[in-house]
């Protein structure tokens, strides 16, 4: 959640540090701010979003600065409590993403030494701290500082009289760009694409003192080597590319992601711990808890492994991992919830597999095996390319434990996924976007296909959007149906075509509207819908990614229809990295 952003090196700070925001405002955020060094410490700070920046802001003069986007965790959003935070004599800045725990305790010990504080951020203490400790040099005063700091934090500091940044990391990801003669410090990768590509990953407990030319990265205040990574992502691939919204653009990449993903794990490249599994466990929030849920439906029959799936927030309260190898499934690879999961395997002893798309992110750094779903950066909130990118990554563990008897079928989701992004759902979309109520129901696989569809209705149209597995409508849901309650549902030729059929009669008897992805020529099918969303023919796996991508096009085009943010949903933030 929030990010942060610094630069140091030749060029005016300012405008690099607000377009360094505004590539990271897909994190979610509710204020910003910047500060920079020009013989005294400038900051402009507000609520609200980088785009409406006054052009004060553009004019802060130095070549030295830190930059917040806040996702509020302590302290209302306002302009006092975005960040930087200053110390008393308003010489030292702070940006901090995170949670200081110990935050009160040591604010009422600074009040009672007579700091003055100025917002109800967990942060200014931090300021404080330093100036109790500083004396002319800023690492140091971090170093003395940082022991009495508990819980996480991805920290950037400056001071006046000093032409340097100093980082911290704990629990919160900080990558640092190496230019020529400049040096980028950002939460991720995004902003400092434009400008370089060679990357270094900080890990808990690093601290690194970054000058225009040079660096130096300390762990238990040793000097440590860290690798450069080259970065293949272009800076194209964080723009929009002439697309209205980054998540239609990232829906148009589908068919290269699905072809990226299966080819993410050969089998070869299949850690052993899954090819040896008797039991398997997924992890996972959100989208990514949906993927895993697929994957059970599909792993379970063809394997006959059982799949427990947990949600990543209630893994913490399970006894002990009951399976072989836990998978944990994050996009960004920084979910707190996900990566406390994967933690909590490996003090007991379990082998864990980390499914993310972010290369050297947290999860892939504590997991015992990695695979990267080779999606590229995904900006939008909410999330579409990642989670195809996350069923090609599942779809083909299921194969390559099946002895590769689906590959042919994976090759052709490239193809099938191109063409089901030309339908017209108009007619759906119309029915969507005058509801306040929406229920999505499927059977066995296409089950969670519709949590996923639902999920994407509520974040980014805001119109209430209930799941079902279709049997369960019956059992109290029902009662809500009416004229004014469209039902989405998926149809399909298969096991459970028959029984959705006599469920969507049932539906239709109470006068609900019902939108069907089914078989174009489907008689019975297009008897009783109001609106049949064509899906192609072709084997399962195919039509779940079909479908998927079906349900992502409409809450898209109902979300523009009704004029929302779709990129940055109101509340919401792109890697949840707080529990
Ligand atoms: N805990 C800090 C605050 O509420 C930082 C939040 C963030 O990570 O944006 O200001």
């Amino acid at each position: 959640m929030c990010g942060i952003v610094g630069y140091v090196g030749f060029r005016n700070a300012a405008p690099i540090l607000i377009q360094g925001l505004r590539r990271l405002e897909y994190r979610g955020y509710d204020s910003f701010g910047i500060a920079t060094l020009a013989g005294n410490v400038c900051v402009h700070k507000k609520t609200g979003k980088v785009s409406h920046i006054s052009d004060s802001a553009e004019i802060l003069q130095g070549t030295l600065g830190i930059g917040h986007t806040r996702w509020a965790t302590h302290g209302i959003p306002s302009d006092i409590n975005a960040h930087p935070h200053l110390d008393c004599n308003e010489k030292i800045a702070v940006v901090h993403n995170g949670i200081i725990e110990n935050y009160a305790s040591l604010k009422r010990d600074l009040i009672e030494r007579g700091h003055i504080f100025r917002s109800d951020t967990d942060t200014e203490v931090i300021a404080h701290l330093l100036e109790e400790v500083y004396d002319d040099d800023l690492l140091v005063a971090v170093q003395k500082t940082l022991p009495f700091l508990a819980g996480s934090y991805a920290i950037l500091v400056l001071s006046e009289g000093e032409n340097r940044l100093i980082a911290a990391r704990n629990q919160s990801p900080l990558v640092l760009g190496i230019g020529d003669g400049e040096i980028f410090a950002a939460s991720d990768i995004t902003p400092i694409l434009e400008y370089t590509s060679r990357v270094i990953y900080l890990d808990d407990g690093d601290v690194a003192d970054i000058r225009p030319e040079i660096y130096t990265v300390y762990m238990e205040n040793k000097p440590v080597q860290k690798e450069i990574n080259e970065i293949t992502w272009t800076p194209d691939a964080v723009m929009k590319g002439g697309f209205a919204h980054y998540m239609l653009k990232e829906m148009f990449e589908q068919p290269d992601v699905i072809h990226h993903a299966v080819h993410a794990v050969i089998d070869s490249t299949l850690p052993r711990s899954l090819k040896e599994a008797k039991t398997i466990t997924v992890v996972a929030c959100g989208s990514s808890y949906h993927a895993g849920m697929i994957f059970r439906y599909l792993l379970e029959p063809a394997c006959g492994i059982p799949v427990r799936l947990e949600l990543g927030s209630e893994y913490k309260y399970t006894p002990v991992p009951f399976s072989d190898v836990i998978i944990g499934v994050s996009q960004s690879g920084e979910t707190a919830d996900t990566l406390a999961a994967v933690k909590k395997g490996i003090c007991n002893n379990v082998r864990t597999v980390a499914i993310t798309n972010v290369l050297n992110s947290s999860i892939t750094r504590s997991a015992h095996d990695t695979i990267l779903m080779h999606a590229g950066p995904e900006i939008s909130v909410a999330s579409s390319k990642s989670f195809i990118a996350q069923l090609g990554v599942l779809m083909q563990i299921v194969n390559l434990l099946a002895g590769g008897t689906c590959s042919e079928v994976l090759s052709h989701g490239r193809y099938a996924i191109e063409q089901i992004l030309l339908t017209d759902i108009t007619k759906a979309v119309d029915l969507c976007v005058s509801a306040d109520h929406l229920f999505y129901v499927g059977r066995g696989v296409f089950y969670p296909v519709m949590m996923e569809g639902a999920l994407k209705m509520k974040e980014i149209s805001y119109i209430h959007a209930e799941a079902y597995a279709a049997g369960e409508l019956k059992h109290g849901p029902f009662a809500l149906l009416s004229p004014e309650t469209p039902v989405i549902a998926i149809c399909l030729p298969g096991t459970a075509y028959e029984v959705m059929l006599g469920n969507l009669k049932e539906m239709k008897a109470r006068g609900t509207p019902i939108i069907a992805l089914g078989i174009a020529d489907d008689i019975e099918l297009l008897e009783i819908a109001d609106v049949v969303i064509p899906v192609p023919p072709a084997h399962q796996w195919i039509q779940v990614l079909t479908c998927t991508v079906l349900l992502q096009m409409i809450a898209y085009h109902t979300a523009n229809a009704l004029g929302r943010e779709i990129d940055m949903p109101r509340n919401l933030a792109k890697s949840v990295t707080v529990e």
